[in-house]
């Protein structure tokens, strides 16, 4: 099989299909382009203008993406985490997930690491606030993160993603 671009941090487009994959590929670092707003043509159009790897399980627009020289995946049906799989040994996606790297999983907007705490007075729980020391916002939709007790999901599944990748 062709080395198909490996490069060090592909940006990708994700059909709408997809959008659990979508939140997981922000959350790894990836800009990732993900609407219900564009119709087929214009999310093959907008993956060509800006390079990105068109990421879909539909099968005629895989197709149709193909002709069009855009570099496109086509997903089987299958579980999130053998998804995740083949797109790690595709791309070459470090399986990691630290916040300060992350995008926001809700608007693939950047994140940045809160300086001043007394900021999120009112925006988290205070409880939240008074047991985690770090936070993180996002520059678009200002949502703040934390590391909670989601994290431990967000754990899991990544080490799934591993294993499985583990011959
Ligand atoms: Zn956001």
């Amino acid at each position: 099989m062709p080395d198909i671009g490996k490069e060090r941090h592909p940006a990708f487009v994700v059909d709408q299909m997809l959008g659990e994959l979508a939140r997981w590929l922000r959350l790894l670092g990836h800009d990732t382009y993900y609407s219900k707003e564009l119709n087929d043509d214009e999310l093959i159009e907008y993956s060509k203008e800006e390079n990105r790897v068109l990421v879909t399980c539909d099968q005629r627009l895989y197709s149709r993406a193909m002709r069009k020289g855009v570099r496109a995946l086509l997903l089987r049906p299958d579980s999130l985490v053998n998804r995740l799989a083949v797109l790690a040994r595709t791309y070459g996606i470090e399986l990691r997930v630290k916040p300060e790297d992350s995008r926001c999983p809700l608007c693939n907007g950047e994140i940045r690491e809160v300086s001043d705490l007394v900021k999120l007075d009112g925006r988290v729980p205070s409880k939240v606030l008074s047991t985690n020391r770090k936070f993180w916002v996002c520059n678009s939709c200002n949502h703040v993160y934390w590391v909670g007790g989601h994290w431990r999901n967000i754990a899991k599944t990544v080490d799934e993603v591993k294993r499985s990748l583990t011959p």
